[in-house]
């Protein structure tokens, strides 16, 4: 039995678990806080376009340990509301965990196409995908040689598109260049819409298209994925590029958890929650992050992103624990909406609002912004109990000055 249960160990799940952790601490409340997720790492998932990803990944023991919170390695596959009841199917087979309070937090999936080899289809998804991407690109030189040995298609430009398409310039020319092939290299772009990065905003789109004209980046619009085989990717108009590699960005939904919560769901699957976090309609569950369609500044709604996800989990795991203890829940805010996105060697673009205002710097600052957030920014505490408390607290501002703990 759990008072408070979080389901899901990425940002939104592990932040819970310390906001909750650090109300009951403060209250010297014996309550206990358990979270439930399969593997024992949280996945740094903004960083998985990048090379050599198994490094992006921080040991969950080292934040939750230190901090009280007990973990179980274990994948959720059932929730009954009802009974309050999870079950979870882990190494000692079948279990059933009781709660008090629910935080879910299992972040979302990528949708992927049902088109003839569509299992050749690669994706930076999660960290298994993004391994076994690292490993297809690492394993290029020993190919065949042949047209598109060392030709990418990246599907679908919307952030992560981008992002990886702007990437893998520079992961294919450092896998081919010690082997004098580095002319071979080509990425290709393949967008379904008639410009790139349509939902990044009109003010940004120049800033991205000198960066991939820049780094060479063939586009493909108005067109779509027909078809991949081990040599080529077929596009809807009948065409084909030969290809050795392909990588699916397009479409990513709530994980289907969510389902199973008696309440309203977005197009995205995500469960509506009120001003608190809390479920509408089931007053014992709390969702955070990928789960959630939360409210946001000016009558927005949340993202799917981890700049979201890490506030909602500390306001999801304070209110669940101050809920349980019969003390007043804190409405959710969050610092006003940015994006920075990487255009690989060719720097990032930083924009402001959901309307997605420019934020008019020069791309090698962007790109500094970039690398601060995705090494050091979105990484949190490990080790030291104090340390992960003060960041747990939901006032705290992602990158702003941390205050002086409440009493
Ligand atoms: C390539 C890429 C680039 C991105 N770039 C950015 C960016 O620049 N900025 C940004 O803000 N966001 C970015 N994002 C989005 C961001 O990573 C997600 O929005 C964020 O990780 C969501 O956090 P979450 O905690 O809700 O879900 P996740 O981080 O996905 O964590 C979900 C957790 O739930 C666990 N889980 C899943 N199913 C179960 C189950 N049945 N039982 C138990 N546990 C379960 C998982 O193992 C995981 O621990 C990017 C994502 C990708 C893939």
């Amino acid at each position: 039995m759990s008072d408070v249960l979080i389901v899901g160990g990425g940002f939104a799940g592990t932040w819970a678990a310390a906001g909750a952790a650090r109300l009951l601490r403060a209250h010297d409340a014996a309550a206990t806080v358990t979270l439930l997720a399969p593997g024992p790492d949280l996945v740094i998932r903004p960083r998985l376009y990048q090379a050599a990803p198994a490094a992006y990944r921080v040991p969950l023991d080292r934040v939750l340990g230190p901090i009280g919170v007990r973990r179980v390695a274990a994948t959720a596959t059932g929730i009954d509301t009802a009974r309050r009841t999870v079950t979870a199917d882990g190494a000692e087979g079948r279990t059933e965990h009781r709660y008090e309070r629910l935080v879910l937090a299992t972040g979302s999936t990528l949708v992927r196409p049902d088109l003839p080899g569509a299992e050749r289809l690669h994706d930076v998804d999660t960290m298994a995908a993004a391994v076994a991407l690292e490993d297809h690109l690492q394993a290029l030189p020993e190919a065949p040689a042949g047209p598109g040995r060392f030709t990418a298609v990246a599907v679908g430009a919307g952030f992560t598109g981008v992002e990886i398409a702007a990437e893998l310039v520079g992961r294919l020319r450092a896998v081919a260049a010690p082997h004098g092939l580095a002319d071979e290299v080509e990425v290709v772009l393949v967008e379904r819409d008639e410009v790139v990065g349509r939902g990044l905003g009109e003010p940004a789109r120049p800033v991205i298209e000198r960066a991939l004209d820049e780094l060479g980046v063939v586009r493909r619009l108005g067109v779509t994925v027909a078809g991949v085989d081990e040599r080529a990717v077929r596009l809807s108009d009948g065409t084909a590029i030969p290809a050795r590699t392909a990588v699916w960005t397009a479409g990513v939904r709530a994980d289907g958890l969510t389902a199973q919560i008696p309440a309203a769901r977005d197009a995205l699957g995500r469960l509506a929650v009120d001003e608190w976090l809390r479920v509408r309609g089931v007053p014992e569950v709390y969702a955070a992050g990928d789960t959630a369609a939360a409210p946001a500044e000016d009558g927005h709604t949340v993202t799917q992103s981890c700049q979201h996800a890490t506030p909602q989990g500390k306001f999801a795991g304070h209110n669940a624990a101050a809920d349980l203890l019969g003390l007043a829940r804190e409405p959710f805010t969050t610092d006003p909406y940015v994006t920075c996105l990487d255009l690989g060697g060719a720097g990032a673009v930083l924009t402001k609002g959901f309307d997605r205002a420019l934020n008019d710097i020069p791309v090698t600052e962007a790109k500094a912004r970039k690398r601060a957030i995705n090494e050091s920014w979105i990484y949190p505490p490990v080790d030291d109990a104090a340390e992960i408390l003060r960041a747990a607290d939901h006032r705290v501002s992602q990158r702003g000055p941390v205050p002086a703990p409440p009493r």
